[in-house]
């Protein structure tokens, strides 16, 4: 499928000249900075950070095996979904499809650009339905957001209707795995090359447990990335944010041996929770978090509360009713975490 991007992009955001910063200009060796008003002292932090971010992104492209230029880093994956508005959503016309439930932030960013969400309920087992989402689509949906493992369901939707559905659609496919280091096999990320209109979200703030640095990624085609770049805040990851992700990304088998150790400790966990008289239904689970059905959320939430435990009440969100969602913990954690359970019955 061939993809228009500039026919896809809002008017003003097509004809953007973008902020050309002193460090875009000149990226060499050189004797004297004094092109770009900084202070002379108080080095390294004196300077402005690369806005291209040329250090990380390579090493981002080492770790997932993507070109650098199909790599966007953001403060974030809250910063791409923003900027995935902004470039291709007018406010107040164009409207973006996404499924209930799912991760709140698209709605949040739809709200603040003022671009309509029209919803597309999944089953009761938390399935994707491609026809319903295909059906949702009008002319001036722009984007179809999924979310796989979908937050706060916690199940991989099924790829063969991601695929529909990205095969389908003649705008954006955004498709978020911000949970897909528990379930590599299932992410899109080796298919990029061959869908110009998706986008794949993912993050550092989960596996690689890196959510205070606020670093988020997003893959795509070229021309897709060139649009997110050009309309980014200039020096978006501070020098800090890229120096420590850096380092912190040189190890990439301590994420998956604490990987390992989460999902050792998700089936334990799975298993304990069973054996509550107060739990209804245990949800399958692709993600570092299990939804629990419960007779009583608000009271077992308000109990783990004064236990000082504190896990998320999901029982007023749509398909959520009666339930908690709980990350897994460390293994202190989730023994904390039985124990007050233990004591409840
Ligand atoms: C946690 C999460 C993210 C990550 O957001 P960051 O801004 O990168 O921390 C993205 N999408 C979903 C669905 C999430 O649950």
């Amino acid at each position: 499928m061939s993809l228009n991007i500039n026919k896809l992009l809002r008017e003003n955001i097509r004809s953007l000249k973008p902020y050309s910063s002193a460090r875009d200009e000149f990226s060499g060796e050189a004797v004297a900075f004094l092109d770009a008003n900084e202070n002379p002292f108080n080095s390294p932090w004196n300077r402005y950070p690369d806005p291209r971010q040329v250090k990380l992104k390579t090493r981002v492209g080492e770790i997932k095996n993507v070109a650098v230029p199909k790599i966007f880093l953001g403060n974030g994956s809250d910063e791409p979904i923003d900027l995935l508005f902004r470039a291709f959503c007018e406010p107040g016309k164009d409207n973006i499809v996404s499924i209930n439930p799912t991760y709140g932030m698209y709605r949040v960013a739809a709200d603040t650009n003022n671009v309509a969400v029209n919803l597309v309920p999944l089953s009761d087992e938390f399935e994707l339905d491609a026809d319903a989402v295909l059906a949702a689509v009008t002319a001036d949906t722009k984007i179809i957001f999924l979310c796989s493992p979908n937050n706060p369901s916690g199940n991989a939707l099924d790829n063969h209707a991601i695929l529909r559905i990205i095969e389908s659609f003649s705008g954006i496919v955004v498709v978020d795995e911000a949970y897909i280091d528990f379930c590599p096999e299932k992410s899109f990320l080796p298919q990029l090359d061959q869908y110009p209109n998706l986008v794949i979200l993912q993050t550092f703030s989960k596996a690689w447990g890196m959510a205070g640095l606020r670093l988020g990624m997003a893959f795509a085609s070229e021309s897709i990335i060139d649009v997110l770049s050009r309309i980014k805040y200039p020096y978006n990851l501070s020098i800090l944010t890229q120096q420590k992700g850096l380092e912190l990304l040189s190890n990439e088998q301590q994420m998956l041996d604490w990987v390992a150790i989460i999902l050792k400790e998700r089936e334990k966990m799975i298993a304990n929770l069973k054996k509550y008289p107060f739990v209804v239904k245990v949800y399958p689970t692709d993600a570092n978090f299990v939804l629990v059905k419960t007779h009583d959320p608000r009271g077992i939430y308000q109990y783990l509360v004064n236990a000082k435990i504190i896990v998320r009440d999901r029982s007023s969100i749509a398909l959520c009713e009666g339930c908690l969602r709980i990350s897994i913990g460390s293994p202190e954690e989730n023994a904390t975490l039985m124990e007050a359970f233990d004591e409840l019955i």
